[in-house]
């Protein structure tokens, strides 16, 4: 158990900095601080370590050259960068995007802006699981279609995406694809979702926060959107952040290292977890379905409210969340459960829980405890 009184059950949201990982960061931020860009043997010592970080990092998700690699400020950046930077430089062969109707905010805003360049925006709704149909991405695609953007996982549900069949639908119409992996990145191998380019997020897999990378594949035209220096090849002005970025290359390899033996750990007691919610509180449910990242559920409590089951159990010691922890606190429900077509009162009561690596058996038995007295509260 993480501590007597706190169980931390938002690991979608944000992950700790991993203790090996911040300690290989440390040396960064003082004695070696020079900036990467620099001539001198300060920057070259920046620099050195810099590369060494995005060779390991291509070596971890397996892509060659690691010039695919584009270090960003987090994952919404990555998701910028690669939605707008591809569209915008392939005007010629259409103005159309295709999004996923769950996708993060980073990749709805992104899509939406490009209609300020003349691009129309489709949305696909998902099934009653939560699950992309790459049949209706098909039948959404049009002849200007310049690219289609589906996540790997979504954020809310866990709920993991057909994307080797969606890329198989997207490249038949030649279009590209962007995958935003920051929810499965350190968990599922990149492999999984093959696809134009990516985005990634350091703080999802126990890196530092402020850190991420947009892996565009070689050959795809894109444009920065960042206009500055002439750093990340001239493709992402700004300096690097180098601590952070030795902080992601290392965090990453790790989860991957050790990927299986979590994942194992952490879908048992998130399955019985589950379990106990389900068999022990009456008028509840679990929304999505297929196959789910091992981390995340989310469930719904008829008669109350998300955000109130959130609130109580915050003050009896379980931190949990509605959904996006950027957009949880808003009044507007779930973008991703409505799409999915269930009821609004279903969609209203619903929190997302999500399990990480230093969760325990009494972590379970704690939150399962403060969620039956907050609900049986509500409930009167
Ligand atoms: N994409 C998804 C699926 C996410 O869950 C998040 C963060 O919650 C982001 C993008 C944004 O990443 P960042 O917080 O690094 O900007």
């Amino acid at each position: 158990m993480q501590s007597t009184e706190r169980v931390y059950l938002d690991h979608a949201a944000t992950t700790p900095v991993d203790g090996g990982v911040l300690n290989d960061m440390l040396p960064y931020f003082s004695e070696l601080f020079g900036n990467s860009s620099s001539q001198h043997s300060f920057g070259r010592q920046t620099a050195n370590a810099v590369t060494a970080a995005r060779d390991k990092m291509a070596v971890a998700l397996g892509i060659s050259p690691a010039a695919e690699l584009y270090f960003t400020c987090g994952g919404t950046e990555a998701d910028n960068l690669g939605i707008k930077g591809i569209c915008l430089a392939n005007v010629d062969r259409g103005r159309h995007v295709v999004i996923s109707a769950i996708e993060h905010p980073a990749v709805i805003e992104s899509a939406n802006d490009l209609k300020k360049y003349g691009f129309e925006v489709t949305f696909v709704n998902p099934d009653g699981r939560g699950v992309i149909s790459p049949k209706a991405i098909a039948d959404a695609m049009r002849q200007d279609t310049v690219l289609v953007a589906a996540m790997s996982a979504n954020n809310e549900t866990g709920v993991i995406q057909p994307i080797a069949d969606i890329y198989s639908e997207v490249k038949a119409r030649g279009a590209y694809l962007w995958c935003d992996c920051v929810q499965s990145a350190g968990v599922l191998p990149l492999s999984r979702f093959p696809a134009d380019g990516y985005a990634l997020s350091a703080h999802k897999f126990y890196g530092p926060k402020g850190a991420g990378a947009a892996c565009i594949k070689k050959g795809v035209r894109f444009i920065r959107i960042m206009s500055g220096g002439h750093q990340e090849r001239g493709m992402r002005g700004g300096t690097l952040n180098t601590p952070a970025i030795i902080g992601m290359s290392h965090a990453l390899s790790l989860s991957l290292s050790c990927a299986a033996e979590d994942g194992e750990r952490i879908v048992r007691l998130r399955d019985e977890f589950e379990r106990r919610v389900l068999s022990q509180i009456d008028g509840t449910a679990v929304n999505g379905g297929g196959e789910r990242l091992p981390s995340v559920t989310n469930i719904s409590f008829d008669g109350c409210d998300g955000q109130n089951i959130v609130f109580l159990l915050d003050l009896n010691g379980v931190a949990c969340s509605t959904g996006a922890a950027c957009s949880s606190g808003a009044a507007s429900p779930s973008h991703v459960l409505s799409a999915m077509g269930l009821d609004e009162s279903r969609v209203r009561s619903a929190v997302r829980f999500s399990f990480g690596r230093n969760n325990t058996a009494a972590d379970v038995d704690f939150a399962v405890e403060a969620i039956k007295k907050v609900v049986r509260a509500i409930r009167g």
